[in-house]
């Protein structure tokens, strides 16, 4: 399989080079050169089969020949094999004709494990067929920095460090980042703010030579590899509820577009998904855009969901490259509107992206009353970024329609203190998580001083075998 960037001026790729480049050279984000399809058969022969089977199938015509079948599948095995669940993501019934797909039973509980389990299994090898090593360097306000070093604890290849700012993280999140006790993963607090902490990092990837020298990479929801690892669950889910022979819709809630663009290409590949609803909070650009043909960017505004705190949606672009008819131009033109005025219009794209998604947003009230609601209901606690998925759902489709999926994206004991607003209590860590709270923690605290984070990351990362950034 080859991979082609949606601004049409970088080279061509095979996935492993994807993997390894992340952001296209042209500034554009790469996408496969032709769509893979399944047969409703093997869509059918998916039930009842483990996550990591179905994985390595629906993952196999995008790998193409860069990994074998029998390698693709022991990596799929050992990453899935660390989730606290063994159907991986299960799930649960909420009310009639209402499902949750629990994203959140990877090491840290988040949604984003289920693919960077598997991503860093698949960078080791292609890193070693280079001669190189990397590092990854990342700053975290709490909540993206323990996922990041769990994926990669046993990575022999990458190295990862996090910047905390020391003391505004809550403790559950800082000992995620420092109980792990693998040299290649390391956590910083650094005495200062999150966006101290960002403006170090971005400092280091500007300082070429320095992000050369370490073969500096960052940890950001662009890359195709993460996309396709978060198709399986869609197949899975489906298939659960009886696709092919039944078609099911799925909302899902929404920052990067990262996840729901996953659910696309489960619909391309031949999944019969009925309705794609993007879930948003009160940061609403995608439900705006899909109301008014108009993509405008807002200032953020903070909210229960952070992880959906967002001004624009990065993966979005990869789909207007499909609903422009893969016109490059358009999205050339496109994104530099966007980044000299803060807006652009969707034009031909608009009428398509009307048909293929229904969007909706939930206010910060919406999210309250749909987690106690659903509580009283069914029993079932969701964190509040699920529930903006439940609140969208609710809005877009009746419930006489298809079967209609929630991704539960987060576990709620990750925001007790949102909880704790909502539903007047903090919800328990899940017991395989207990001993965190007692684990030895390791961490340097930092001045807030571009030399000596250097100083640190240099120490802790040895040289990368060949110059290049990754
Ligand atoms: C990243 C994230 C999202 C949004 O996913 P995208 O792929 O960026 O759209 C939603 N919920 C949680 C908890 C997340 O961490």
């Amino acid at each position: 399989m080859t991979y082609i960037s949606t601004r049409g001026e970088a080279a061509s790729l095979t996935f492993e080079d994807v993997l390894l480049a992340g952001l296209a050279r042209d500034g554009g984000l790469y996408v496969p050169e032709t769509w893979p399809t399944l047969a409703p058969a093997t869509i059918a022969s998916f039930a009842g089969r483990p996550f990591a089977e179905v994985a390595a199938e629906v993952m196999a015509p995008f790998v193409g020949d860069s990994i074998d079948r029998a390698t693709l599948l022991a990596m799929a095995r050992e990453a899935y094999g660390r989730f606290g669940h063994p159907a991986v993501t299960p799930l649960t019934q909420i009310d009639r004709n209402r499902w949750v797909l629990e994203l959140v039973h990877g090491p840290p509980l988040a949604f984003k494990d289920v693919a960077r389990q598997l991503l860093a299994r698949l960078m080791d090898p292609a890193l070693a067929r280079r001669g190189r090593r990397a590092t990854i360097v990342g700053a975290t306000s709490g909540d993206t920095g323990g996922a990041a070093i769990e994926a990669f604890r046993s990575s022999q290849r990458v190295d990862v460090v996090i910047l905390f700012p020391d003391g505004r993280v809550s403790d559950v999140q800082r000992r995620m980042m420092t109980t792990p006790t693998e040299a290649n993963v390391h956590a910083v607090a650094i005495k200062g703010t999150f966006d101290d902490c960002q403006a170090l990092v971005k400092a280091m990837f500007n300082d070429h030579a320095f992000r050369d020298a370490l073969s500096l990479s960052g940890v950001n929801s662009i890359n195709w590899a993460r996309i396709v690892a978060q198709v399986t669950y869609y197949f899975v889910a489906a298939v659960a509820l009886g696709a092919p022979h039944r078609r099911v819709s799925f909302a899902v809630p929404t920052g990067n577009f990262g996840d729901i663009l996953a659910g696309w290409v489960a619909k391309r590949m031949g999944l019969p998904i009925e309705t794609l609803v993007i879930a948003s909070n009160e940061n609403d650009i995608l439900p705006r855009a899909h109301a008014t043909g108009v993509y405008e960017m807002r200032g953020v505004v903070e909210t229960s969901s952070p992880s959906m705190d967002i001004q624009i949606s990065s993966n979005f672009e990869r789909y207007l490259f499909e609903a422009s008819g893969r016109d490059a131009g358009f999205i050339r033109g496109a994104m530099g509107t966007l980044a000299q005025g803060g807006r652009f219009e969707l034009g031909k794209c608009a009428e398509l992206f009307r048909q293929e998604f229904a969007a909706a947003s939930a206010s910060e009230a919406d999210v309250a009353d749909a987690i106690r609601r659903t509580k009283d209901v069914s029993g079932y606690l969701m964190d509040p970024h699920t529930a903006c998925g439940l609140v969208a759902l609710e809005r877009s489709l009746s419930q006489a329609e298809a079967p209609g999926i929630v991704l539960a994206t987060a576990h709620p004991a990750k925001f007790p203190d949102a909880m704790e607003r909502i539903m007047g209590q903090r919800p328990e860590l899940p017991p395989r998580l207990a001993s965190l709270l007692t684990d030895p923690e390791r961490f340097p605290v930092i001045e807030n001083d571009l030399g000596a984070v250097k100083r640190f990351v240099e120490s802790a990362a040895p040289p990368a075998a060949s110059a290049g950034a990754l």
